[in-house]
């Protein structure tokens, strides 16, 4: 029985890459139905704000699967990008980068042995897309990292490992300096890891990963990490290997997985047949696997493998004297299915079983208690006279002020005698006295009164304890 995919050509080199992977993959001999959907400028254009139409929703809702060509938000359209709307609405938690050097291709690293797979977690982190402007000269952006979250894609990350026969899953965090978000990740990646005594697990600092992926990138096996350090090093990979006219992506939820190259519409060559079409004929391999159609995916890889290493056929951007059109370059593959390439590795690659989480939401076990409030407030004060107000208003309430923090680093109490460089955005922490806890939100408004009857405040954290620990951080210099 044929599959069926979803189809999007997408924006400017799109329509002549995924003409490419589609001849390439109808001639592998795999049955595919494919349902022709538009999203993206052309969609955006139409005057549809979210650049996906409805029948291309149902199509995916359908299908379960899409092979997707690069999608432009045109300048003056639109809030989102299409790109975030299929995203968020498949909720296509895992960005999965392979990264490999392919034969024939030069570059500085071309002897490393470079072949590891980065997990990028695809939905939470700075890309919740919480930005604030606080005052009229401070923005800010909220990270939210959620242990649900982070269990499904650790496990995926293993879960990817085993189905590929690797045999090492590197975690990399910022958990040294983002203790609570980055720290639950870490945290979480430790517990997960011990379900998974077959594969190595090591935890490193997402710097020292970036410094090992240039210095050492041979290696690393899978790579798991946050959103936004994954946009990064995923980019930082490509780069290793050859850049982003061969490096293929998939994009995988619990119901949907989208399948697409790493680049953009490349505007520059658009309508050239230069596009070099190796990063969406990869991302064809990926969606075929996914099927499991392992054999079809097999003959795919091989057949550009040999076409670089063996025919030494590139692509322009690969070979700049090279004459080979987008057309030109999937013929020479489609030529090539069935050749078998010296350089072709074989993995044991089988089915992945996707992670179900075991995280109970509401965590059942954890005691919870307030102990006091954060309050982020404007002003142009000096410190002292902003520290003794505030000492003055909180007097007559339950609540002790504690410190005030400006840019993260407490400024008073004035502990060291060191001024550094101030906004008009000022963090002040209030601790409930010991007598007159629980704190109740009434206790907090009537603080948040006061005080609001002479600064502008922002917003409000409340500090809780978790199982007894802070489940806040302390300002650089609070003791
Ligand atoms: P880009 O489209 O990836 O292109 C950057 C440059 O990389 C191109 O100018 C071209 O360089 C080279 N390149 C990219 N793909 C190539 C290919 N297949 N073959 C040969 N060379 C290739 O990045 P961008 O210019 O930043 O983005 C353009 C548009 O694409 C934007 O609207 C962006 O939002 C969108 N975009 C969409 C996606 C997506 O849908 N997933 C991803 C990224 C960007 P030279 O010709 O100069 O060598």
């Amino acid at each position: 029985m044929a599959h069926e995919v979803t189809l999007i050509e997408g924006d400017g080199v799109g329509p002549e890459v995924i003409r490419a992977a589609q001849r390439v993959v109808d001639a592998s001999g795999v049955s595919i139905a494919w349902d022709k959907c538009e999203a993206g400028a052309k969609v955006f254009r139409k005057g549809l704000a979210t650049g996906v139409p409805q029948a291309t929703i149902d199509s995916l809702k359908r299908t379960r699967i899409a092979l997707k060509g690069p999608l432009e938000t045109p300048v003056g359209y639109g809030e989102k990008s299409a790109n975030v709307t299929l995203r968020a609405l498949f909720d296509t938690y895992a960005n999965v980068r392979p990264v490999r050097h392919l034969p024939g291709i030069a570059g500085p690293f071309a002897d490393r042995a470079i072949d590891f797979v980065v997990v990028r977690e695809n939905v939470e982190d700075l890309y919740v897309g919480m930005e604030y402007g606080q005052t009229p000269s401070v923005a800010e952006a909220l990270k939210l990292i959620t242990r649900k979250g982070s269990e499904k894609i650790i496990r995926f990350a293993f879960e990817l490992a085993r189905a590929e026969g690797r045999h090492k899953v590197h975690c990399a965090t910022k958990a040294n300096i983002l203790k609570l978000t980055e720290g639950l990740f870490k945290h979480v990646f430790e517990n997960v890891s011990q379900d998974y005594p077959d594969i190595e697990s090591t935890h490193l600092i997402i710097d020292n990963c970036a410094h090992q992926m240039v210095m050492r990138p041979e290696i690393f096996d899978v790579i798991v990490t946050t959103n936004l350090h994954g946009d990064i090093i995923s980019d930082l990979a490509s780069g290793l290997t050859g850049g982003l006219g061969i490096a293929p992506s998939a994009n995988i939820g619990d119901s949907v997985a989208i399948f697409e190259a790493v680049h953009g519409s490349a505007p520059d060559i658009a309508g050239l047949n230069s596009a070099n079409p190796i990063a969406i004929l990869l991302s064809s391999v990926l969606m075929l696997r996914h099927l499991n159609e392992f054999e079809a995916a097999h003959l795919i890889e091989a057949a550009i493998f040999y076409t670089l290493g063996t025919q030494k056929a590139f692509p322009r951007d690969l070979d700049k004297i090279s004459t080979l059109t987008t057309a030109a370059f999937t013929d020479y593959v489609i030529d090539n299915l069935g050749k078998a390439s010296d350089f072709q590795q074989s993995r044991p690659y089988r089915s992945m079983h996707l992670p179900q989480t075991t995280t109970p939401e509401p965590e059942p076990n954890v005691s919870r208690k307030d102990v006091g409030v954060d309050i982020f407030i404007e002003s142009t004060s000096p410190v002292e006279t902003l520290g003794k107000h505030l000492e003055e208003m909180a007097l007559p309430s339950p609540f002790t002020l504690k410190m005030i923090s400006n840019r993260g680093i407490q400024v008073y109490p004035d502990l060291n005698g060191i001024q550094p460089d101030l906004a008009d955005h000022w963090r002040a922490r209030f601790f409930l006295q010991e007598e007159c806890a629980p704190l109740n939100d009434f206790q907090v408004l009537q603080l948040v009164r006061v005080i609001g009857e002479h600064y502008r405040w922002m917003h409000i954290e409340k500090l809780a304890e978790f199982d007894h620990t802070p489940a806040y951080t302390k300002a650089q210099g609070e003791s």
